[in-house]
């Protein structure tokens, strides 16, 4: 009878297992599909200065998906990842951002864009040169764009990591650390690849600034960061006191649903000084 059970425990579980493997192989499918068919579409969200002008605009990636509608990244990466094709979707996001920085300084914004790499990009081999010959193929400058790069990518944080973004770097593209303080070894990190800049992560600003926990991590973040030379983005600022919290201790550069949430590039929409910039128009329309 115990054997009996076993066997169907053992059914029923690699039943459900296999379920679930079906419809993850399903997904992977469908966005193998959405590659080849370009179903992706990349939403930006600002950052602004202290003066609240918009500086940089980070391309956040969408599945704009036929079935399943607009698909949010954190359900689709990790499978890009797994899969190995998130090295044929950082290129299309690289590329698609090149374009799209070329159309905005073509209509009078000086505006940079910020393209997220993932840990698993850097295993291919070649991944500076392969994005240094995009730049080339689109017209863009280097210095129109930027890379933003999580911690975990530099786990493990051999010569081939390190020469590829010592290359990216020396061809002029900006290196920020994302989200700064949830992983490990950061100041090591930070010293080893010469970043040029951090951002501080959503989880501490939102405790911003009522708890003197998130008020001590935020205030040390920054002297640190400005005695290393840090360019310092604070993440998820959703409201106006976090903003003021921010300014008042000295934080260059401020990005949440405050300022903008991510939008396609046609429909964004800034406040500046009072007035609404349309970022579909040229500057001094
Ligand atoms: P991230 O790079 O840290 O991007 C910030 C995330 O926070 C975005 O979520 C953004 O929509 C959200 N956010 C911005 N402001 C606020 C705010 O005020 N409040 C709150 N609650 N959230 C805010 P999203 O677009 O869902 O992206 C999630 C993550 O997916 C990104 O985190 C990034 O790690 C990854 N990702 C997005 N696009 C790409 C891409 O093109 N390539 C790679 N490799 N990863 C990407
Ligand atoms: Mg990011
Ligand atoms: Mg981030
Ligand atoms: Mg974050």
């Amino acid at each position: 009878a115990a054997k009996d059970a076993g066997r169907n425990c053992t059914v029923v579980y690699s039943g459900s297992l296999s379920e679930a493997a079906a419809s993850r192989r399903e997904l992977e499918q469908a966005l193998r599909r959405a590659l080849d068919r370009e179903e992706f579409v990349l939403h930006y969200q600002a950052q602004v200065n202290a003066q609240g002008e918009p500086e940089v605009m980070e391309a956040l990636l969408r599945w704009d998906s036929p079935e399943r509608g607009l698909v949010p990244p954190g359900e689709f990466i990790p499978v890009l990842e797994e899969s190995g094709m998130i090295i044929e979707a950082t290129r299309w996001v690289f590329r698609e951002a090149c374009r799209q920085a070329c159309r905005w300084h073509a209509m009078g914004y000086s505006l940079r864009i910020a393209v997220n790499l993932s840990p698993l990009d850097f295993r291919q081999a070649d991944l500076a040169g392969s994005l240094l010959a995009i730049l080339e193929e689109e017209g863009a400058s280097a210095s129109m764009l930027e890379l933003e790069i999580t911690e975990s990518a530099l786990l493990e944080a051999d010569e081939h990591v390190q020469q590829t973004l010592t290359r990216l770097k020396a061809a002029g593209l900006p290196l920020l650390l994302d989200d700064f303080g949830t992983g490990y070894a950061s100041l090591t990190y930070l010293q080893r690849f010469r970043f040029d800049g951090i951002k501080i992560d959503r989880e501490f600003v939102s405790g911003l600034p009522d708890s003197e926990e998130s008020v001590a991590l935020v205030r040390g973040i920054l002297t640190m960061a400005s005695h290393l030379g840090l360019h310092v983005v604070a993440e998820g600022v959703e409201n106006e006191r976090q903003a003021a919290f921010l300014r008042l201790n000295g934080c260059p550069s401020l990005q949440g649903f405050h300022y903008a949430r991510p939008q396609p590039a046609a429909q964004c929409r800034l406040q500046q000084n009072g007035r609404t910039i349309n970022l579909q128009l040229p500057l001094d329309a």
